[in-house]
């Protein structure tokens, strides 16, 4: 509880009513309370000029080792991240094809997702897909996948197959990323999963995933921004979409410092500790109203 900067009247000052959050990270209460070391981050370098690209190098390194992937990437918002890892998919490092999108001749631009993947989070996840040029391809129905409708729809036309990890999405008979990465492996196609508000920065790109889409607004408490983390070829080709489509999507130097220092909070946390306080305040949240009801 420590984290929790002190209040400083700026709701009251902006006549915005108070908010009791009981949902969760929403984009429209604001995401999250940003961490300390976020906010002083953050601050830190918003006077300064730097070479941006410089500190894009110390945000990679710092995803690579939160994340156990090989390289990383920050960006506007996790959407922004799905659209651009999608488009890195489809150009590599060709900035003749970086700059011809969303015009997609020429290129793979086939995108297959389960159709129970194909949720909203206030937005179509297909939507961000195709911002990048791509066609969305669904198979398989939203509530049976097999691994025979995934090996079939992949194609030499296909850009990477998407999967979301998230409970907006269908919860029965869905192929687990391990084996949906599996599959795509084989066929040499890359994998790449929306993880916006999973907590577990590792386990996805442990179960073969190319590239992960995180959110650093929501369970991170960074400042709002993304994070891109995979392979290096494809997060270095995800990286040169700022000379695209990316540009009106990009992390300035806030964003991306702040999202280091909430990775590096996370790392240094104690997350269960956290996890006690917040088993205790939730406790607490159902005990005062039964308390109410048995008094007289
Ligand atoms: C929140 C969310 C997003 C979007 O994240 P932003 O960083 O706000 O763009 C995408 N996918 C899922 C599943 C989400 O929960």
């Amino acid at each position: 509880m420590d984290d929790i900067p002190p209040h400083s009247g700026i709701r009251e000052r902006l006549g915005l009513r108070p908010i009791i959050n009981v949902s969760g990270t929403m984009t429209a209460l604001g995401a999250s309370i940003a961490v300390p070391d976020a906010i002083a981050a953050t601050t830190a370098i918003l006077p300064e000029f730097v070479e941006i690209d410089d500190l894009h190098r110390i945000a990679s390194r710092t995803v690579a080792r939160l994340t156990g992937a090989e390289a990383g990437f920050v960006t506007a918002s996790c959407s922004a991240g799905m659209t651009l890892a999608v488009a890195a998919c489809m150009t590599g490092a060709d900035l003749a094809r970086i700059e011809q999108l969303p015009n997609p001749a020429g290129m793979r631009a086939r995108v297959p997702i389960m159709p129970g993947h194909m949720v909203s989070y206030d937005a179509p996840v297909e939507q961000a897909i195709r911002l990048a040029g791509a066609t969305v391809v669904p198979f398989g129905q939203a509530t049976s996948v097999k691994p025979y409708q995934l090996e079939a729809v992949l194609d030499d036309q296909t850009a990477c197959a998407f999967h979301v990890v998230s409970h907006h999405c269908v919860g029965c008979g869905q192929l687990p990323l391990g084996e949906f990465a599996a599959i795509c492996r084989s066929r040499n196609v890359p994998a790449v999963v929306d993880a916006a508000s999973e907590y577990d920065l590792r386990g996805l790109i442990a179960a073969g995933a190319d590239l992960v889409c995180y959110s650093a607004h929501k369970f991170l408490g960074g400042p709002t921004a993304g994070i891109v983390a995979g392979r290096k070829d494809l997060v270095r080709a995800t990286f040169l979409q700022n000379m695209g489509i990316g540009r009106g999507m990009k992390g300035g130097k806030e964003s991306i410092l702040g999202t280091i220092a909430a990775l590096e909070a996370w790392e240094r946390r104690d997350h269960a500790a956290a996890r006690r306080i917040e088993r205790a305040t939730l406790d607490l949240w159902r005990e005062r109203p039964a308390g109410d009801r048995a008094r007289p």
